[in-house]
């Protein structure tokens, strides 16, 4: 396997990537979702780096351990200018619409999960799905935040101001700016012009905040606000007692993600994800909270996360997303536009052949990670056509091999040395370009060259069945195809042997509702014991309910062929 190189934002080269401990687990926090709207294909094409990233580790051996945190307060309107102005997003949204922030919160972080599904996301599957560790909630680690403010203003990086809010001091940090390149003077032109004057300099950044009137706060000093257990820990974090001056207030987003990376992963994490524009000032306030509260460095730099990686900016038709332009897309705008009110794509969208105008998540998922993530991505619908093309190439590649080897279940065949150098040539030319840099493009190359040379030699069914090995693990990664079993075989043996034990009649899902591979064989046992007990029109009910549902049956000498729709 060829080593992996990955492009650090904080040393601004290639490296080569160990694991901290040598064979892994790798510790990968992802910035997760501000869940105050819905999740735009931005937002997505950075949750799917994350997931790009991942995969490729696992393909690679190692066990992953990966964080993706969901943001339910103190991220401000104006956070891209680090200076703490601006309204919470949530309490903005509260407001708008008339519901309380943790309605809120709740509703669209249901939504984000939804659609995390939807693009199968790895780390919203199984068990990790509903692990919180693994999917903290900013709310429930604010007893964490405090002990690393309470650090930080013990430490010296944090002073706290008349009204009880909390700053870090940059000037106290020199290293200020060393991910994003800026440096401390030019960040001086960058913040407004009035300067605060609470604040010892405009840039410092806030880690607690005082709001009389924001909704979501938490009082660090007798525990009104915190979640059940939560006090009684910041109490144990913190045994010498807070600062009394701290004020009933709410965190600021970047302690946030200092705090949820520490409690979930430990001091020192191996990979750092975000978008482009979490560069500046959201990451560079992480490492500068870390270092200032717990003194956190790897590799001689004063920074907790060994590797950053960043996606860059997703542009639809070449320029940002407008909500004027109608060029701003949630994900759900593109998987049903009719349902969401966004009939204006319901057109464009069925002339490139997406039924009804909706998208599938495997389409919008393979179009989303299509790119180099170091490259911005120039989103349009025809990018989703070509998507549609490429998935629905891969699909049918599936279903022939598929069909091929369900066609001679008894005979193994030969797979020829040439065919055999062609899978290892092209599993060996997928995990080199993903091992350069997560080189997507080159990557997809080989997935169609593979495509290619695979129709072309028409394999019988044992080349079929290692082809069909080999693009499972190409679709390990990418993860579009439909996997499931399609079509089948079921002999007569297992016919009489299974209608030998006089099973009760199959209980079917609604009409609409597709039928299993099990409920299949079912309703053929079904047929095949009504037969023998010359009940034909129970056997007959058997076979309309399959043709009704849309499955194909065909008698053969050796059994029942069957194909769902
Ligand atoms: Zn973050």
């Amino acid at each position: 396997m060829a080593t992996l190189k990955l492009h650090n934002t904080l040393t601004k080269s290639l490296e080569s990537f160990e694991p901290l401990a040598p064979g892994g687990p790798v510790l990968l926090y992802s910035c997760g979702p501000t869940v105050y709207s819905y999740a735009h294909i931005g937002n997505f094409r950075s949750f799917l780096l994350a997931d790009l990233l991942r995969r490729v580790l696992e393909m690679r051996g190692f066990a992953v351990r990966h964080v993706m945190n969901i943001t339910d307060v103190g991220h401000l309107t104006e956070d891209h200018l680090a200076d703490a102005a601006g309204e919470d997003k949530l309490s903005k949204a509260a407001r708008e619409l008339g519901k309380d922030p943790y309605q809120i919160a709740a509703h669209f972080e249901r939504c984000f999960v939804e659609d995390a599904t939807t693009l199968r996301l790895a780390n919203y599957r199984g068990a990790e799905a509903q692990d919180q560790t693994r999917h903290p909630r900013a709310t429930a680690f604010v007893a964490e935040m405090l002990a690393m403010i309470q650090s930080l203003i013990e430490r010296g990086f944090a002073y706290v101001d008349a009204a009880g809010q909390v700053y870090f001091e940059i000037a106290k940090f020199p290293e200020y700016g060393q991910l994003s390149g800026k440096d401390l003077d030019e960040l001086r032109e960058g913040v407004r012009v009035e300067v605060r004057e609470e604040k010892r300099d405009p840039r410092d950044f806030a880690l607690w905040k005082v709001d009389p009137g924001h909704l979501m706060k938490w009082n660090p000093h007798d525990g009104t606000g915190f979640a059940p257990g939560a006090f009684a820990r910041l109490q144990a974090l913190v045994p010498g007692g807070l600062d009394p001056r701290l004020g009933v207030g709410f965190p600021g987003w970047h302690i946030e993600c200092s705090a949820m990376a520490r409690a979930c992963l430990g001091p020192i994490i191996d990979i750092h994800t975000g978008g482009e524009d979490n560069i500046f000032p959201h990451h560079e306030c992480e490492i500068a909270q870390s270092f200032g509260a717990h003194g956190d460095t790897t590799a001689g730099r004063k920074s907790f996360a060994r590797y950053w990686l960043h996606g860059r900016h997703l542009l639809v038709d070449g320029r940002k997303m407008s909500k004027r332009d109608g060029t701003f897309y949630t994900v759900r705008d593109l998987l049903d536009p009719e349902r969401q009110g966004r009939a204006d794509l319901v057109a464009p969208l069925r002339d490139l052949g997406f039924d009804g105008g909706r998208v599938p998540a495997t389409v919008l998922r393979h179009a989303l990670m299509s790119n180099a993530y170091g490259q911005s991505m120039n989103f349009t619908l025809e990018l989703l056509g070509q998507a549609k093309a490429s998935v629905d190439r891969l699909q049918s590649l599936h279903d022939r091999l598929r069909e091929r080897i369900d066609a001679a279940p008894a005979g193994p065949g030969s797979v020829g040395p040439g065919f055999e150098a062609l899978l290892a040539g092209v599993q060996s030319g997928f995990d080199a370009a993903l091992a350069d840099d997560l080189n997507m493009p080159n990557a997809l190359a080989e997935v169609f060259r593979f495509v290619r040379e695979v129709n072309a030699e028409d394999p019988g069914p044992a080349a079929s069945a290692k082809a069909l090995e080999a693009l499972g693990v190409l679709d390990g990664v990418l993860d579009v195809l439909d996997r499931r079993v399609r079509a089948g075989l079921i002999t007569t043996a297992e016919l009489q042997a299974r209608a030998a034990a006089k099973p009760p009649a199959p209980s079917l899902p609604p009409e609409g509702e597709p039928l299993s591979p099990a409920l299949v064989a079912a309703l053929l046992v079904e047929r095949h014991a009504a037969r023998l007990a010359k009940e034909f029109g129970r056997a007959d009910a058997a076979r309309d309910t399959l043709k009704r549902r849309g499955v194909v049956i065909e008698d053969t000498p050796h059994g029942v062929r069957w194909k769902l729709p």
